[in-house]
């Protein structure tokens, strides 16, 4: 009887202690300075950017097929939209088509920061054209959104920037560090090795400049609303790193000869073996600092009762770990993922493949590299007869620090601006100008202050591009606050 007492009083006071941490365990307090009351015209940002998406800044893996006039005609509509920043700033073109901007500042012993963007879109996939609801280069507002290419991806960022720059300007303001407006001409084009961005980074550096800090596209503000556990809130994911990209060809090759005769397994039926291995045998999924800190933000977030669970975090961390194994979009976040996307057989429904290959997209983890991809093909496929070619590949980008003096200003003016915001570390999937500046800035930030819904976000790259107007006033409240800050001190 006393031993079960004892038990019963030990789970009591185990269960109120857990009580008391899920009580506290609610968001880490920042101090931050309230932001200064800031004017924004939002009337002329929504007409520029249509402007902007009226130029057809068009990039193409083939430089000979881009409409170089286009860019030239954007560069023209710069110099008139923001007749400030083209009498204060001076301006430089890295061929054929990247913008330099340097705001000199008052303390040239400070480091620089820099504002990217780049000035190219995606073109729109043949066929497509007629299911705009309004001319993709029309740049159409109907009061409610504007519409076209770049409309999200990215000339509302790079518009917000200069307006925003603007506007500092006609307020008077002075920068204390040099303030680089950086904007490259191709990065829509993957894994191009005569990169815009690379050229203008190579500028800087042979200038002898490094930068304190980059701010880029890349992180995205995600709604989120799970009724009793998680209510109103944003997720403000700021992309510290990003994955890196490698197409992977892998081939068998055969004999071949006349399909009357086949082999039990033909060079494809050997292939289909190499699929089933690297599906089978992914990658290991784990958590790293960042994303812990990404999971530990959201569970302080989180409804009372539910803390009851979330405060116990690194206990949860194999739970979700297991999770993310079966939810993409979780998985992405936690392994390099393996990706099968082409296959290669023979030329002829009766001919026997004298080689067949597939295509494997590879997204690795920051820390995996291109050789780490192919060691662990070779260790998965039970078949060694096979030949590895690297087609394309860029490795993972380093990860930026959470606890520099950039960081904590994007986190804290996002928390100004938005209630609810939970601002926290990100991977970012895809690729961003941002990777090239590595050599010359260790504080690399992807973030982009618009709250897009995922629908909205679908429509990047994609038909229907817009930009809802209601999102203008609280992104151009923070980039004008960002940059004011930022480059003070
Ligand atoms: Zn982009």
């Amino acid at each position: 009887m006393k031993k079960r007492h004892i038990i019963g009083g030990a789970i009591a006071a185990a269960a109120a202690a857990n009580a008391v941490h899920a009580a506290l365990y609610t968001p880490k307090k920042t101090e931050s300075e309230p932001l200064p009351q800031e004017d924004v015209n939002v009337q002329r940002y929504r007409e520029n950017l249509s402007k902007a998406i009226q130029c057809k800044t068009v990039s193409y893996r083939e430089s000979e097929r881009v409409d170089w006039a286009e860019f030239e005609k954007f560069h023209k509509f710069l110099d008139e939209a923001y007749p400030l920043i083209a009498k204060t700033l001076e301006k430089e073109i890295v061929p054929p088509a990247n913008l330099i901007y340097r705001w000199k500042g008052t303390r040239s012993d400070l480091e620089p920061i820099a504002m990217l963007a780049h000035q190219d879109v995606v073109p729109i996939s043949a066929g497509t054209e007629e299911d705009w609801t309004h001319d993709p280069f029309s740049g159409h507002d109907d009061g409610e959104f504007i519409w076209g290419r770049g409309s999200v991806d990215m000339k509302n960022h790079l518009i917000a920037v200069m307006e925003s720059v603007e506007a500092l300007l006609e307020d008077g303001y002075v920068p204390e560090r040099d303030v680089y407006l950086l904007f490259g001409d191709n990065e829509e084009v993957v894994a191009n090795s005569d990169n815009g961005a690379k050229d203008i980074m190579l500028t800087l550096k042979e200038r002898g400049i490094t930068l304190e800090s980059i701010v880029d596209e890349g992180g995205a503000m995600i709604p989120i609303h799970v009724p009793g556990v998680l209510e109103h809130k944003f997720l403000a994911g700021v992309g510290v790193a990003e994955k890196g990209y490698s197409d992977i060809e892998i081939v068998v090759n055969a004999k071949g000869g006349h399909s009357s005769q086949p082999p039990v397994h033909t060079a494809l039926g050997k292939i289909a073996g190499v699929i089933k291995d690297l599906e089978d045998n992914q990658f290991k999924a784990y958590l790293n600092e960042n994303m812990k800190s990404l999971f530990d933000a959201i569970g302080r977030e989180c409804s009372y009762p539910v803390r009851l669970i979330t405060c116990n975090m690194p206990l949860l961390h194999p739970a979700i770990i297991e999770l993310s194994k079966h939810i993409p979009f979780l998985a992405c976040l936690t392994r390099t993922t393996t990706a099968v996307t082409m296959a290669q057989g023979s030329p002829a429904a009766n001919v026997l493949p004298q080689r067949a290959a597939i295509t494997v997209n590879f997204r690795a983890m920051p820390g995996t590299t291109k050789q780490d991809l192919i060691d662990h093909i070779r260790k998965v496929c039970k078949n060694k007869d096979i030949e590895i070619n690297v087609l394309n590949s860029k490795e993972a980008s380093s990860f930026s620090p959470t606890d520099s003096r950039a960081y904590g200003i994007i986190r804290d003016v996002t928390k100004s601006l938005q209630s609810g915001a939970i601002v926290a570390p990100y991977l970012v999937m895809g690729g961003t100008d941002a990777y090239n500046y590595e050599p010359i800035c260790k504080n690399i930030y992807r973030y982009a202050p618009f709250e897009l819904t995922t629908e909205l976000l679908r429509c990047t790259h994609g038909t229907n591009e817009r930009l809802p107007i209601n999102l203008m006033e609280n992104a151009l409240l923070f980039f004008k606050n960002y940059i004011r800050r930022a480059s003070a001190e």
